[in-house]
Order: structure tokens, then C-alpha cells, then sequence
């Protein structure tokens, strides 16, 4: 066993949690200040949405797990909990099985 890529590994995982948890907690300042009404807006306006070029998402299910891909820049997009699904239904080859789907 290398221990010293597992203390690599470890080292990469705590770092990124915790540059993920500074940035989200800056950001729910930010998103405290956002009303109800705008809240409810803006999700209305993005709601199936690419997050980044903005054109329509098609939902499948695929092998029981939803996935969004965008119409447009064709990027892949898994709500909260389906990659949790994903690892906890053990499905080996799975991406490289759904991203065939979208294959021409
Ligand atoms: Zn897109």
C-alpha cells in the first residue's frame, strides 16, 4: 500500500471541503439577502435550466438515477443526492454507459 498517495488523497479532500465550505458560507450570506419573492423569480426563470449557458435541460432516467443534460452545451448536471444514489447502487461503468446514450 502507498501511504503516501492515500495522505495525498486525504490532503486533496480536505482542502477542497474545506475551500467548498468557505465559498458556500460567503455565498449564503449573499443569498440571505435575497426576498422570498425574488427566491421564488429567479427560480421560476431558471428551473430546468442549463446553470451554465442558460438553454432548456432534457431529464432521463437512466439504470434508475435522473439525469440532466443540457440541449445546448450538452453538459451533464445530477441533483442533490443522485450521485449518492449512484455510488450507493454500486454501478460500475455507469457514466461512460449513460454518456453513450447522447452519443450520436
Ligand atoms: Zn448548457
Amino acid at each position: 500500500m502507498d501511504i503516501d498517495k492515500d495522505t495525498k488523497k486525504q490532503e486533496d479532500e480536505y482542502f477542497a471541503r474545506i475551500e467548498f465550505e468557505k465559498r458556500q458560507k460567503a455565498l449564503k450570506e449573499k443569498q440571505k439577502q435575497i426576498k422570498s419573492t425574488e427566491r421564488k423569480k429567479l427560480k421560476e426563470e431558471h428551473w430546468m435550466h442549463c446553470p451554465k449557458c442558460g438553454m432548456e435541460m432534457v431529464e432521463i432516467t437512466f439504470e434508475g438515477i435522473k439525469v440532466d443534460k443540457c440541449s445546448d452545451c450538452l453538459g451533464i448536471y445530477f441533483d442533490d443526492g443522485e450521485i449518492d444514489q449512484l455510488i450507493a447502487k454500486n454501478k460500475p461503468g455507469f457514466l461512460s454507459r449513460m454518456t453513450s446514450v447522447f452519443k450520436d
